[in-house]
C-alpha cells in the first residue's frame, strides 16, 4: 500500500505556501526535497556525535567513523555493489565524473584515443571529457538519437573503433526522461573490451539499481537527487578499475605514509577520498536511502509510472503543446513548449500559481541544439507528487496559454 498522505507528511516543505498558494514542487530533477528523517539525522549528529572521522582514538571520533562507514555499507547494499571498497564518497555526480575523466584518461588513454558519450548528456558528462581532451588530445564521439529521444543503437555499435577506451552515458536523461538501455549498452561495449560509466544522477531515485546486474564499470550519483543532503555523492567503481587508477586529489586520508622522498597511498576506497569527508552528509544520505528502501524502490517506480502515464495524457491534451522526449518507458520528467510562449514566461507565470518548474537548457545545450530549440519548460516528478498536482500543472499551463 503506497501511503501518499504519509509520504507527503514526511516532507515538511511540501505543506508550505508560496504567494499564498499551496506549493506544487515539480523541480525534482534539479533537486529533491528532504524527509524529516534525513534532516533530523543530520541535526542529531551535529548535536551529539560530531567529531572528525578515522583519526581519533576518542569516543566521539569512533562513533562518527562507525556512522560514516555504516553509511558506505548502506550505499553498497542500495546499489548492490560487491564490496564497500568500491564505494567512493565524493561531492556529487559532477565530481565523480571529473574524478574518472581525470584519472582514467591519465592511466588508460593516450592521444587520439576516444571516449563516447550521448547527445542527451548533462554538461557534467561532457565538459570533464572536453577538459581531458584538451589536455591529452582525446577525441569525443557522440551517440545520436531519434526524434522521440531514443538513442540510435545501430549508430552506437558503429561508433566503436580500436581507439574507443570508454563509454560514458546517462542512465536517464534529465531533460527527455529517456531511460537508456544501459545494460545492453554495457554488454555491447564489453564485447569490444570497453568499460562503461553510467551517470545515475537521474535514475537513482526512480529505478532500483543493481550495478552488478548492469555490469557497469562505474556508476555515479548525487545524494541530493535521492532525498539526501547536498554536497555528497558516490562513485561506484569495480575494484579492478579503481585499483588501476591513480589518486585524484592529494591530502589527508588518502595516504599510507608520507615523506619528502616518497609517499604511498591508502587502500580502496580511501585512496580517492582526500581530506575530511562530509561524514555528516554521508550519514544523511544513508538515512535517505533507508527512507526510500522502507517504501520500496519497486513500489516507488510503479507509483511514478502511473503518475507518468497520467501526466502524459493530461499534458498531451493541451492544445499547442510540444513534448520533448517520448521514448517508451520514459521517466517522470516532462520537457515542453506551448505555442510560441517563451519558456521563461511560462515558468514565471506558473511560479506565480505556486508551481515550481525549471526553464532553460537544463545543462544540456548540445541536446537543445539537436532539438533546434533554446530551452524548454521542465516539470519533473518525485515519489511525493500526486495526480492532483499534475492537474494543477495542466490547469496552470492552460491558464497561461489563454493569457497569451
Ligand atoms: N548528470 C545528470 C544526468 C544530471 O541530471 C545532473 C544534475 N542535474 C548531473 C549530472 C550533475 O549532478 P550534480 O550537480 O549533483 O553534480
Amino acid at each position: 500500500m503506497y501511503d501518499i498522505a504519509q509520504i507527503r507528511a514526511d516532507f515538511p516543505i511540501l505543506s508550505r505556501q508560496v504567494y499564498g498558494k499551496p506549493l506544487v514542487y515539480l523541480d525534482n530533477s534539479a533537486t529533491t526535497q528532504k524527509p524529516r528523517a534525513v534532516v533530523e539525522a543530520i541535526t542529531n549528529e551535529y548535536y551529539s556525535v560530531n567529531a572528525n572521522v578515522h583519526r581519533g582514538v576518542h569516543f566521539l571520533s569512533q562513533q562518527a567513523t562507525e556512522l560514516h562507514e555504516a553509511s558506505r555499507e548502506t550505499v553498497r547494499r542500495f546499489i548492490h555493489a560487491r564490496s564497500a571498497n568500491e564505494i567512493v564518497f565524493t561531492r556529487g555526480t559532477t565530481e565523480s565524473i571529473n574524478l574518472i575523466a581525470s584519472t582514467f584518461t591519465e592511466a588508460c588513454m593516450k592521444e587520439g584515443d576516444e571516449v563516447m558519450v550521448s547527445v542527451m548528456e548533462h554538461h557534467s558528462n561532457i565538459v570533464p571529457w572536453q577538459l581531458a581532451a584538451a589536455r591529452k588530445g582525446i577525441v569525443l564521439k557522440v551517440i545520436p538519437m531519434d526524434d522521440q529521444g531514443v538513442l540510435d543503437m545501430e549508430a552506437y555499435r558503429k561508433l566503436f573503433t580500436p581507439r574507443t577506451m570508454l563509454v560514458s552515458v546517462a542512465h536517464v536523461s534529465n531533460t527527455l526522461g529517456t531511460v537508456n538501455p544501459v545494460r545492453e549498452m554495457v554488454a555491447i561495449a564489453h564485447s569490444r573490451g570497453v568499460p562503461v560509466l553510467v551517470d545515475g544522477a537521474q535514475s537513482i531515485s526512480h529505478i532500483p539499481i543493481d550495478v552488478q546486474a548492469l555490469d557497469a564499470d562505474f556508476f555515479v550519483f548525487s545524494s541530493h537527487k535521492v532525498y539526501g543532503p547536498t554536497g555528497v555523492g558516490v562513485l561506484y567503481g569495480k575494484e579492478k578499475w579503481l585499483d588501476r587508477l591513480p589518486p585524484y586529489q592529494g591530502g589527508g586520508e588518502m595516504i599510507q605514509t608520507v615523506s619528502f622522498e616518497r609517499t604511498t597511498f591508502n587502500e580502496l576506497p580511501f585512496k580517492f577520498e582526500a581530506g575530511t569527508p562530509d561524514y555528516i552528509g554521508t550519514h544523511g544520505l544513508a538515512k535517505a536511502l533507508d527512507y526510500v528502501s522502507a517504501i520500496g524502490m519497486d513500489e516507488i517506480a510503479a507509483y511514478e509510472r502511473e503518475l507518468t502515464t497520467y501526466a502524459t495524457g493530461r499534458l498531451n491534451a493541451i492544445p499547442g503543446i510540444r513534448l520533448f522526449g517520448e521514448a517508451p518507458g520514459k521517466s517522470c520528467v516532462f520537457s515542453f513548449l506551448v505555442g510560441n510562449i517563451h519558456h521563461l514566461d511560462m515558468g514565471t507565470l506558473l511560479d506565480r500559481l505556486g508551481i515550481a518548474v525549471r526553464t532553460g537548457h537544463h545543462c544540456a545545450q548540445p541536446l537543445m541544439q539537436r532539438l533546434g530549440i533554446e530551452g524548454t519548460v521542465r516539470a519533473s516528478f518525485a515519489l511525493y507528487n500526486t495526480k492532483e498536482e499534475v492537474d494543477a500543472l495542466a490547469a496552470g499551463i492552460e491558464r497561461v496559454r489563454r493569457m497569451f
